[in-house]
């Protein structure tokens, strides 16, 4: 070998987001030798533009209601106004503390940390600032995007999730385009802070993928909450003047604004890669895998939000380690993509695991459900919050579905996915003592009432 050749790495993981750090940092643990090419920020969408800023403007949106709302409890407080430099202070302050954290984490291990764009030039090379890094494995992790509609141009006071993390101002009325899990999550926020909002939603209901019962109860709370939401409408377009968007929507309708927030979804970052020219088979963008996480190439994996499936960063962590695990020859169990838990954390918070009532229908010859009203759970009635706990069963069977929405029920779902993931009947979860008085008292009283020992519910 040439002294300049570059050594044979055991994994080259192409992205640094949840799945591509996720992998890198069991590779390392396992022994494997990894080059981890990243060309922007170790930590990927979900540290520096996704999950850690938009929960850290969700707690401030909260702690803003807490001080409107302190008459409820007896509390004399006022809330004066928001101070988007403090608020982007202490989100940044976050960040940047969990970046320095996981920087120095890639560092403790052998992890030959590349910074640059990459590209595969080759089934299994990387190339990166004119080096070419070879892996006897590959890992693709390159993410997503925030995707727009045709014709609508992201710029000025149009924006996505991207720009709108960094706002400076407060806009006095917003247009959320898209009422799924990013689109409400920002309303919400935006509600808080004084913004005066509208979503725009083409399907009939918000959080269209959650169970039907937790979209009225959303759409409740957000009617109480005066978050303004038009369902079944479809956007026709939207011009910018000065610092005013006006929103057309099909039938003639025009709203106006001072942002129009574009929440569409997200595509995958695949393009100008060299994936398919390496012979890795996409499908409309994504990369084609199997449960292995392996791509149509031998020796090629891809994990995180460029495979088809729920884009959370939970889903890229739980890849990364299973391909780590696969490449090392553990043979890992394959992730039920069903059994991961998904969490919207607006006021009121909705969680979820498993099969809606509707999925449920369709896969089950009989379907049992029970929903247990959070007016019953001494917690819930403290924080003055109202919703539910929705189980669904297979008739005679166990849980296949757990569907939870009022605030702070995210903190619920690890137990919810312990039951989906274990298949629990009722009986079994019945069974175990929940602690008084707390909001996961109510997962335990939805199970005894489907146990038929019903204790805090209503005839
Ligand atoms: C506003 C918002 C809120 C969210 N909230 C949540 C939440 O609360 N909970 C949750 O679970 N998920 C949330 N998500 C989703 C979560 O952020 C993603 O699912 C997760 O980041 C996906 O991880 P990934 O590794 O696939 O991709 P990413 O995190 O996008 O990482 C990909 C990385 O690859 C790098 N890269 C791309 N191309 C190249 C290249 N050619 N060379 C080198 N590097 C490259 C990118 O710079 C990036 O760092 C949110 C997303 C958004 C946008």
């Amino acid at each position: 070998m040439p002294a300049d050749a570059e050594k044979t790495f055991d994994i080259v993981i192409l992205g640094g987001g949840s799945g591509g750090y996720a992998c890198a940092l069991r590779a390392a643990e396992l022994g494997l030798s990894v080059a981890l090419v990243e060309k922007s920020k170790l930590g990927g969408t979900c540290l520096h533009q996704g999950c850690i800023p938009t929960k850290a403007l969700l707690h401030a949106a909260e702690v803003a209601d807490s001080a409107r709302e302190g008459e409820k409890f007896g509390v004399k407080s006022t809330f004066e106004s928001i101070d988007m430099s403090g608020v982007n202070r202490y989100k940044d302050g976050v960040i940047s503390r969990l970046h320095k954290g996981l920087q120095s984490l890639v560092k403790s291990k052998s992890i030959e940390y590349v910074e640059g764009e990459g590209r595969l030039v080759a089934a299994k090379t990387v190339e990166v600032a004119g080096r070419r890094l070879t892996g006897t494995n590959v890992v693709l992790a390159t993410g997503s995007y925030a995707k727009s509609l045709p014709g609508l141009e992201i710029s000025g006071r149009i924006m996505t999730s991207e720009q709108a993390l960094s706002l400076d101002f407060v806009p006095p009325r917003v247009v959320v385009l898209g009422g799924g899990v990013i689109g409400v999550e920002f309303a919400s926020v935006f509600k808080s802070f004084g913004s005066e909002v509208t979503i725009v939603e083409a399907l009939p209901r918000l959080v269209a993928a959650e169970d039907e019962a937790v979209s009225k109860q959303l759409e409740r709370s957000f009617r109480k909450r005066k978050i303004g939401f038009r369902t079944g409408v479809r956007f026709a377009g939207a011009t910018q003047s000065g610092d005013t968007v006006t929103v057309s929507l099909e039938g003639g309708e025009s709203i106006e604004a001072d942002l129009l927030l574009v929440a569409v979804g997200r595509g995958p970052v695949t393009d100008g890669l060299g994936y398919e020219e390496a012979g890795v088979r996409l499908d409309r963008g994504y990369v084609v895998a199997d449960e292995r996480c392996r791509t149509s190439v031998d020796g090629v994996y891809a994990v995180g939000d460029i495979v088809p499936g729920l884009q959370l960063a939970h889903r890229g962590f739980a890849q990364g380690i299973l391909v780590a695990e696969e490449i090392a020859g553990l043979s890992p169990s394959p992730i039920d993509e069903l059994g991961i838990p998904r969490v919207t954390y607006c006021d009121p918070e909705i969680a979820s695991v498993g099969l809606t009532e509707a999925q449920a229908r369709e896969k089950y010859a009989d379907v049992e459900t029970f929903e247990y009203g959070l007016g019953g759970n001494g917690k819930s009635q403290i924080l003055q919050t109202q919703g539910f706990v929705k189980l669904v069963r297979e008739k005679d069977g166990p849980v296949v579905g757990v569907h939870m929405i009022g605030a702070r029920m995210g903190e619920q779902v690890g137990e919810a996915q312990l039951i989906y993931n274990w298949e629990a009947l009722p009986s079994d979860v019945a069974s175990l003592v929940h602690a008084h008085p707390t909001q996961n008292e109510a997962l335990g009283e939805a199970h005894l009432a489907l146990a038929g020992k019903p204790l805090h519910v209503h005839a």
